[in-house]
């Protein structure tokens, strides 16, 4: 099933991902509607804060990206396409090596993209949706990808790591977009109510 996308703005991207204990039937039917989601907004990576579920899950596929992506597992250099697309449960990312600069977008900020400093190299250690431990490095494309989605699980987005003159020329699409998100939330989820927001505004 495909998802709606939760764009900037929406309170739940600032939230940190809940660990998960076990692969249950609505973990596989999220990953599965994650995937197809990712795939439809021709994204590489998506995590489950952008389909508005607070969990430690991230889903991505880099095979038919022409940026390049090294994945070694237990040291031995692995075909990357046979092991597209991935699910990563409860991700911890470690040994970050080098430091390399790259273009991002992100799904939750359509029509921006920023250069964005990520290690080069890292070693990640998750759960598959087999529950099965998975462990590897890898560089390129799919290290960044990994950041990217590792930093949306602890409620960290690409903005919080764009150099400030960048931050400054996006300001105003940046604003227009939490503007707009902001006013799609139901009154709730709006801070102060719409009680406050229609007075301050009138
Ligand atoms: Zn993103």
């Amino acid at each position: 099933m495909i998802l709606p996308i939760i764009k900037y703005g929406h309170p739940v991207l600032r939230q940190r991902g809940k660990r998960i204990e076990a692969v249950t039937p609505e973990i596989r039917a999220l990953a599965d509607s994650m995937l197809e989601t990712m795939r439809a907004s021709a994204g590489v990576g998506l995590a489950a804060q952008q389909v508005g579920q607070p969990l430690l899950l991230m889903v991505l596929d880099v095979r038919d990206s022409e940026r390049p992506s090294s994945l070694q597992i237990k040291d031995t250099e692995v075909d990357i396409a046979a092991h597209m697309p991935m699910v990563l449960i409860n991700p911890v990312l470690n040994e970050p090596t080098g430091k390399e600069v790259g273009y991002e977008g992100c799904l939750s900020f359509p029509a921006i993209s920023a250069d964005i400093y990520r290690a080069e190299s890292i070693h990640v250690s998750a759960m598959n949706l087999e529950g099965k431990p998975l462990t590897f490095r890898c560089t390129g494309l799919l290290a960044r990808v990994i950041q990217h989605e590792n930093d949306h699980l602890h409620g960290v987005l690409f903005v919080d790591r764009m150099d400030s003159a960048t931050k400054v020329s996006l300001g105003g699409a940046l604003k227009r977009l939490q503007k707009e998100t902001q006013a799609d939330l139901p009154p709730t989820r709006k801070r102060g109510g719409r009680g406050l927001l229609t007075s301050r505004q009138t």
